[in-house]
């Protein structure tokens, strides 16, 4: 009796440790290591091109915001003229 991988549904002969698409048959799951690995380092592209990002677009309006609050309060202090 050939065992089916639940992952890709190839069917793998019985004495397969691990089918062609890395699936362990002996821990019913992929191995860890592989699974891990290409994860955590997907995430942490994606999480360094969501900071580039914010980082892009969040120093303009940062920047902005701060220009705008000082020459507000600079004027509105200093000069009384609101
Ligand atoms: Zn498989």
């Amino acid at each position: 009796m050939s065992q089916v991988c639940p992952y890709c549904k190839l069917a793998n002969p019985p004495d397969a440790l691990q089918c062609d698409c890395g699936y362990d048959f002996v821990f019913h799951k992929f191995p860890p290591a592989v699974t891990c690995t290409t994860k955590s380092a997907r995430s942490r592209l994606v999480e360094r091109w969501l900071l580039i990002t914010l980082l892009i677009i969040g120093l303009p309006i940062v920047g902005y915001l701060a220009i705008v609050i000082f020459v507000y309060v600079e004027c509105y202090v200093f000069h009384n003229c609101f």
